[in-house]
């Protein structure tokens, strides 16, 4: 069983949903670190490798990458990160078959799962925050043009950064296949674990604080 420090958690939910923002609230509060297949992705896009080059058409389209790749960094990931330090999925199982995968890699990582948490929110809702959102090109810090603006516009509040960029996936039509990927292949996830009884459902459409307040709340001390 991993101690209080390599507590293994997945966030799930639709895109927009929050996941990435309360990934970084563990960051900060627990020390936990992210693994986010999409950000994983989206390096790999960057770098220009041969992960990056099969990815990229399918994620521009919000099609899923397959399986053996995003269970590969995953395996990755892992192979990385000391045992002590706990972790959150992020975007990661999408599909039944990733799920297997994970529970094979949790198991040979030498780390348990504590918790599931989806966060439930209305599709529509998320398409508007999805469409406006936009970061910092230089650390990341996540904005949105109604939401979230920077304190000074076009200054990173975090870093001071000028330099801003949007996801080329981030646009009304891809979002739409994005929510129908998660509703066809990623929701059926869920009663997997539910068997275990590690699900919890949090409401992802209250503040942001809230919903961190109710994740911590959930988390082994
Ligand atoms: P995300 O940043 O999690 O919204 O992921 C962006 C895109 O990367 C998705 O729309 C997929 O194309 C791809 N992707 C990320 N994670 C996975 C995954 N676990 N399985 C398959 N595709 C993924």
């Amino acid at each position: 069983m991993a101690g209080r420090g390599g507590q293994a958690i997945i966030l799930l939910g639709p895109p927009g949903a929050g996941k990435g923002t309360q990934a970084q609230r563990l960051i900060e509060t627990r020390g936990m670190v992210q693994l986010s297949t999409g950000d994983m992705l989206r390096a790999a896009v960057r770098a220009g490798t041969p992960v990056g080059l099969e990815a990229k058409a399918i994620m521009e389209r919000g099609e899923l990458v397959p399986d053996a790749i995003v269970s590969g960094l995953i395996d990755e990931a892992l192979s990385r990160t000391p045992e002590s330090v706990g972790v959150i999925f992020d975007g990661y199982p999408r599909t039944v078959a990733q799920a297997e995968s994970l529970d094979r890699l949790l198991e040979a990582h030498g780390r348990s799962l504590a918790r599931v948490i989806e966060l439930e929110v209305d599709e529509e809702t998320l398409i508007d925050r999805i469409a406006g959102r936009f970061s910092c090109a230089q650390c990341g810090a996540g904005y949105h043009d109604r939401h979230k603006r920077p304190r000074v516009a076009g200054v990173c509040d975090v870093c001071g950064g000028t330099e801003f960029r949007r996801r080329p996936d981030d646009n009304a039509l891809t979002v739409r296949t994005r929510m129908a990927e998660y509703r066809a292949k990623t929701a059926p996830i869920l009663p997997h674990y539910d068997e275990r009884g590690i699900v919890a459902r949090v409401d992802g459409m209250a503040a942001m604080e809230d919903v961190a307040q109710e994740i911590a709340a959930l988390l082994p001390v």
